[in-house]
């Protein structure tokens, strides 16, 4: 095995990274880190959580460690496609070059031009921006790029994913022909293989994880429910999505729960916070500052619910996220690896579970092929109670009434659908079984044996009165579904 000594870095950053606690290089430092201290490009597949910012910054600092930072002309930038990636990529340069006399400048929307021009005026060794803000820097006749020795690009399927190409184009064509590039992409679409063709120079390619895998640590389900109408999907979603969040209990220490599009995020959010549960919101819409703060708040432990959007939460590296639910079944099937990988990183074990209603069908069909195997299914039909309070559509006025029917009329209501539903949530004839489906839970939802022992002490009632909008009283697997809990709600999870 590699270790970070046989690399070639320069002894102040192993120093750094030793005290970071960093023992033996990932996979994608061992690969990248020779090629990029023998000067050569390189071109990354890798996802996040791989290691891969310190694959490229390690060897970047040792080569910027000759030289001196000249007024206005960085020695080098990276480019990342949102400015909360941007941020992290400054704060781990930090990390790994504080035994250095390097400097840096972090350009990204929704901070002042004013303290960016100072820095840069006085003269940075990295330069860490988005590209529009970058580009913004560079035509008020703030910046030269021609003294770029050292190019990053992070993600840049996520920069094609927003649009960014054309300006990542423009930013090549600035920097001298003869820098050293390191681009990084989580999969290689035929756009971004145009752009590797055209600015890259024969680059040593690394891969450190087939094409759309995600970590096996990762255990994954889909929970279908059927809503009872088609106006209502939004609100039994939304019982559904709080009945599995009460349902995984203390298992659940923190989870980022993505939605499709900012105003859902927003109205998801709300919804939670109304019926308490710890969650803020955070996508491109809100100002810099409340975003800052959310994540700042989501990694050290003083929030427990993100809700995102899939670009504002694209990337980030909080260590240790328990679980990520998919509120909102991804448009983009890549965008399933890369949700559920804020779960399971470093080894750690995570869960991941996707809400679907059939609508989606055409969608979960392209997120299996994308990872070559069906989801484990489980059934969400009696979790998303069909009589849905009609409060729960106006998510800023209160809670009106518990969301559950009794159970009684509860489990009327759901058995019927449960028995046509079949269609909807049997998976397609697998080519072979899998690990993962070894583990599946049972299509079809069994009684539990004992499932009042399931329930906290906490989430037992307390009489009719102090059920009315309080959320712990909808805690515990047997929330919304009577005395009814499907198998896979009770199913201790295993790592691995
Ligand atoms: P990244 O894929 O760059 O987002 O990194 C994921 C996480 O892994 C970050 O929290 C890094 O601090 C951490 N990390 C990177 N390299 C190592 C290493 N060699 N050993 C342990 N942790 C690492």
């Amino acid at each position: 095995m590699t270790k970070f000594s046989d690399l070639k870095l320069d002894p102040k950053v192993l120093k750094a990274i030793a005290e970071a606690g960093y023992e033996t290089p990932t996979p994608i430092q061992a690969q990248a880190i020779p090629h990029a201290l023998e000067g050569r490009d390189v071109l990354g597949i890798a996802q996040t959580g791989t290691g891969k910012t310190a694959s490229f910054t390690l060897p970047m600092i040792t080569r910027l460690g000759r030289g001196r930072a000249r007024a206005r002309m960085p020695r080098s930038l990276v480019l990342a496609p949102t400015r909360e990636l941007a941020a992290q990529v400054a704060e781990n340069f930090d990390i790994y070059a504080k035994h250095t006399k390097l400097t840096k400048a972090l350009l990204i929307g929704g901070v002042a031009f004013g303290e960016q021009d100072k820095l840069i005026d006085r003269g940075v060794d990295v330069l860490i921006a988005t590209p529009g803000r970058l580009l913004d820097h560079f035509e008020r006749g703030k910046l030269l790029l021609t003294g770029v020795e050292v190019m990053v690009v992070d993600e840049a399927d996520r920069m094609l994913d927003m649009g960014f190409i054309p300006d990542i184009e423009r930013i090549f064509k600035l920097t001298p022909f003869t820098r050293q590039t390191f681009f990084y992409s989580a999969t290689m679409p035929p756009e971004i293989e145009r752009l590797t063709n055209t600015f890259l120079q024969a680059p040593a390619r690394v891969e450190v994880a087939r094409q759309a895998t995600a970590s096996e640590t990762i255990e994954q389900a889909l929970v279908t429910i059927r809503p009872s109408r088609r106006d209502r999907a939004a609100s039994e979603k939304r019982n559904c999505l709080r009945a599995l969040i009460d349902a995984e209990g203390e298992k659940l220490t923190n989870a980022i729960v993505f939605c499709n599009r900012k105003v859902d995020v927003d109205t998801l959010t709300k919804s939670l916070r109304k019926y308490k549960y710890d969650a803020a919101a955070i996508h491109g819409d809100l100002d810099q500052s409340v975003r800052t703060r959310t994540l700042e708040s989501f990694r050290a432990g003083g929030l427990k619910i993100l809700v995102a959007s899939d670009v504002a939460a694209r990337g980030l590296d909080v260590p240790s996220v328990s679980h990520v639910f998919n509120f909102d079944v991804p448009t983009h099937p890549e965008d399933y690896i890369h949700r559920i990988g804020r779960t399971g990183r470093a080894g750690r074990a995570g869960k991941a579970l996707t809400i679907a209603t059939p609508a989606d069908d055409k969608l979960i069909d392209a997120i299996e092929s994308l990872i070559r195997k069906p989801l484990p299914r489980a059934d969400g039909e009696t979790i998303a109670a069909p009589a849905t309070p009609v409060s729960e559509a106006t998510p800023d006025t209160k809670p009106a009434a518990t969301p559950e029917s009794p159970p009684a009329a509860r489990r009327t209501r759901s058995r019927k659908p449960a028995q046509d539903k079949a269609a909807t949530t049997e998976p397609k004839p697998a080519p072979q079984p899998t690990e993962v489906e070894a583990a599946a839970p049972a299509q079809q939802p069994k009684r539990s044996p004992e499932p009042a022992n399931r329930r906290p002490p906490q989430a037992q009632p307390q009489g009719h009165e102090s059920r009315r909008g309080d959320r712990n009283d909808r805690r515990g697997p047997v929330v919304g579904m009577g005395d009814h809990v499907p198998d896979f709600l009770l199913r201790e999870f295993r790592a691995g």
